[in-house]
């Protein structure tokens, strides 16, 4: 086996995470097609020569994205405040104002739009699971994957976040993405930190979609050996993401070296990894002999590997995207429900799936009338 980012066959196995769904955010319509989602295994492993961890049985075949899949968080205040400080910051950086602007993977158009309003610019991106309808006139939106996009891509600024740990062979679509580009196009990429896995404990972020996680390390590796010259590489949305600036250069790039601090997480990260699953088994198996009535919070990426690790007992899930409401958790079959529903079966226990929302729910709690225990996952 060789890592998907620098093709090294100096690769050590993590952590066996076994059968998970295949699209965790796919809306199941009830509760046995929930139930009945496809399965594909997961077995992380960790590239020592660049600092990557992926999934070394992934099966790209099987996951196929449609409109059916919902993954927006535009939902929440506080990432849409996060999205809209982004978009200010890239607007002033890059000096984007009447530009024109490109975003790989732009879903359903939130970013883009953000992007566009914060400078006066045009905007044009593309997603398969685009369902249409975004009715901002700046944009041109079509729904279509990155190979389907016939010709040269011309903007003063490609942005992509959170596509590239969706792809089985990374090195190769920066690769493609920067041949389309003209020599000293900006590109700016956000991924999931596997940092916050390794280094704090984040593992509900590990999902069968995610092929890879990229380190500040292997991020730099796919982005010099694509011919994309790095610039800078910053953490953000409390240490969740990575944001990487680079250009499109024509001179070609020499890789970073590894990370020694990496490899040592690496190492301890099985242990890390069963110690949390066994002590969330236990504290919902102490809830559940007590009759608690416990609901999670957050039916996400994060929600949806909490419930199939550990959360089978879980009697509900909250979100606030509308969309989700009245939907099922693919793999387990719980209700997506709205906060309010909570008013009608209060918890005893709620269980926050991200630690960037805590006051967020807390407050939406404290609004309803409750004072349900709270703990983060
Ligand atoms: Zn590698």
């Amino acid at each position: 086996m060789s890592c998907p980012v620098c093709k090294s066959a100096d690769v050590l196995d993590l952590v066996d995470v076994g059968d998970m769904p295949i699209l965790c955010n796919e809306l199941c319509p009830t509760e046995e097609v929930a139930r009945e989602v496809p399965l594909g295994a997961i077995q992380l492993c960790f590239c020592r020569n660049c600092g990557h961890v992926f999934n070394g049985v992934f099966d790209g075949s099987k996951v196929e994205y449609s409109p059916d899949y919902e993954n927006s968080l535009h939902c929440s205040g506080m990432f849409q405040r996060y999205a809209d400080d982004l978009a200010t910051h890239l607007v002033e950086r890059y000096d984007l104002r009447n530009k024109r602007v490109i975003e790989v993977g732009c879903g359903q158009g939130d970013f883009l739009s953000s992007l566009c309003a914060a400078g006066d610019n045009t905007g044009f991106g593309f997603d398969p699971s685009y369902q249409g309808g975004n009715d901002d006139p700046r944009l041109t939106i079509r729904p279509l994957s990155f190979s389907e996009v016939e010709g040269k891509l011309v903007g003063d600024l490609v942005c992509c976040r959170h596509v590239l740990e969706h792809i089985d062979e990374p090195t190769k679509f920066l690769r493609a993405l920067a041949s389309k580009l003209e020599s000293g196009t900006a590109v700016v990429f956000e991924v999931p930190n596997v940092l916050f896995t390794l280094r704090d404990g984040g593992i509900w972020d590990i999902i069968y979609e995610h092929c890879g996680y990229f380190s500040p390390s292997s991020l730099r590796h796919a982005f010099q050996l694509a011919g994309l010259e790095v610039h800078e590489l910053e953490e953000s949305f409390n240490g969740q993401f990575l944001v990487v600036h680079a250009k499109v250069s024509d001179t070609v790039l020499t890789a970073a070296s590894e990370d020694a601090s990496l490899e040592e997480l690496a190492a301890s990260f099985a242990d890390t990894y069963r110690d949390k699953v066994s002590q969330w088994r236990k504290e919902l198996g102490d809830a559940h002999a007590e009759g608690a009535r416990v609901v999670a919070w957050g039916a996400g990426s994060k929600g949806n590997t909490f419930l199939n690790l550990v959360g089978k007992g879980v009697s509900a899930i909250v979100d606030i995207n509308p969309k989700k409401r009245g939907k099922f958790v693919a793999g387990t079959g719980q209700p997506i429900v709205a906060p309010e529903h909570l008013v009608e079966y209060p918890p005893a226990l709620v269980v926050i799936m991200n630690p960037a929302y805590e006051t967020e729910i807390a407050a939406s709690l404290r609004k309803l009338g409750l004072e349900p225990r709270l703990l983060v996952a």
